[in-house]
């Protein structure tokens, strides 16, 4: 059993005027407490208590705030806070109801004042209905949640925790290897061997990796314009749609990479090991694959969290010449183009392959090759949990930043 943590997103439905109001009022006491208990440098909870208790807000903002200034109190260095933190609550402030027979099938309760509460049409990011239906059922745990308005819609974000399943009881000689190769022309490549250890059933995003490559182009040149032109909210917003795009397309070929999987007997997922990649890789290789080493955690983190949910097990290998080996014999070849390998063993009958099913076949045989790496260190940034969203693209390997909670509903 593995237990993940997921952020729910949930998007209010048309507020009415009442309820807007009243989403306000809870807004603005919760502002109002925040920024005093804040300025007043509270650094326990019984400091913050102090200050939070006479406020018009519920009790489970009041515990969200207790526990949430001495956080900030004690870590963030700004003279003062800005006005977007959103609302917490604890956990079990919210309810939920669930009306399969309803055009809109999901209800919220969110705690107002001490005794009086909002129950309020919601709807869920639809990637994330089982996860509602968990909790709806008591099979899932609900931590904190964080409402705030965005572009005059407002969402709630949810913590929920939930065990999951990992794996067959078949013992690692019995899995079949499934390797992923992330790379420039083709976004993803995944390709095993069958029962005859021939490589079988590659599969490659190429459109879009064309479609990546074509957005990120645009973002580069575009964002750099609009800086340029003193205009950073337009490149701001107009990089978060970009970015969102990028997004769902990464979303999408995760999904696709995990189907593929399930079709697969005892599946395991093999994934190139980042830390190593970062380490241990020569400098040649590794500024090529710095070219597109923004994407590369991120298709990681969402590969092993879409994984985790269907049961499927991932592993993470030595990246080490994954490229450049011949998955035959072993020969270090090169590539003539970037789409092809070429193996320089005039004994090997591979001579031309394409490229990246090559690689994806060289990081399958590296799980059974025994270099491969078990992951115990689950939470460092190379799994941030959730996909760990971006602000914006970044040209480096360190894109799993800590999650934006004002960034990306319904595009993580
Ligand atoms: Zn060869």
């Amino acid at each position: 059993m593995t237990e993940l943590t997921k952020t729910l997103e949930l998007k209010l439905v048309e507020p009415n005027a009442h309820k807007r109001r009243k989403l306000r009022e809870t807004r603005k006491a919760y502002q109002q407490a925040l920024h005093d208990a804040f300025d007043a440098r509270c650094t326990t909870q019984t400091e913050a208590n102090d200050v939070v208790v006479d406020y018009d807000l519920s009790g489970y903002a009041k515990n969200a705030l207790k526990k949430y200034v001495p956080q900030l109190t004690t870590t963030y260095n700004a003279g003062e806070l800005h006005d977007d933190h959103p609302v917490r609550f604890t956990n079990e402030g919210l309810r939920l109801d669930h009306k399969p027979g309803n055009a809109i099938e999901w209800y919220v309760k969110i705690p107002h004042h001490e005794d009086y509460h909002l129950w309020m049409p919601a709807q869920p990011n639809p990637e994330q209905r089982d996860w509602l239906e968990a909790l709806n059922a008591g099979n899932a745990e609900m931590g904190e949640s964080r409402l705030f308005e965005r572009d005059g819609a407002w969402y709630l974000h949810v913590t929920a925790t939930r065990d999951v399943e990992v794996g067959s009881e078949a013992s690692a000689e019995d899995r079949t290897p499934i390797g992923v190769d992330i790379g420039e022309a083709s976004l993803v490549t995944v390709c095993h061997r069958d029962d005859c250890d021939s490589p079988t059933a590659p599969e490659l995003w190429a459109e879009e990796g064309k479609t990546v490559r074509r957005l990120r182009k645009t973002y580069f040149t575009a964002t750099r314009r609009l800086q340029t032109r003193g205009s950073e909210r337009l490149a701001d917003s107009f990089g978060d749609d970009l970015w969102n795009q990028i997004d769902d397309v990464f979303h999408r070929v995760t999904r696709e990479v995990v189907e593929y999987a399930e079709s697969v007997e005892n599946p395991v997922l093999v994934l190139e090991d980042l830390t190593y990649i970062r380490e241990s890789m020569d400098y040649g290789e590794y500024m090529n694959r710095r070219l597109h080493g923004w994407g590369f955690a991120k298709l990681h983190a969402q590969i092993r969290y879409k994984a985790a949910e269907k049961g499927i097990l991932v592993e993470t290998v030595n990246p080490r010449n994954t490229s450049k080996e011949c998955h035959a014999c072993g020969e270090v070849g090169y590539r003539p183009k970037q789409a092809t390998f070429k193996c320089t063993n005039d004994a090997c009958w591979v001579g031309e392959y394409q490229a990246d099913v090559n690689g994806a076949v060289n990081i399958a045989d590296r799980y059974l090759s025994g270099e491969s790496r078990s992951r115990e260190h689950e939470n460092d940034d190379d799994s941030a949990e959730d996909g760990g969203r971006l602000t914006a693209p970044q040209d480096s390997q360190a894109d799993a930043e800590p999650q934006q909670e004002t960034l990306g509903t319904y595009a993580s």
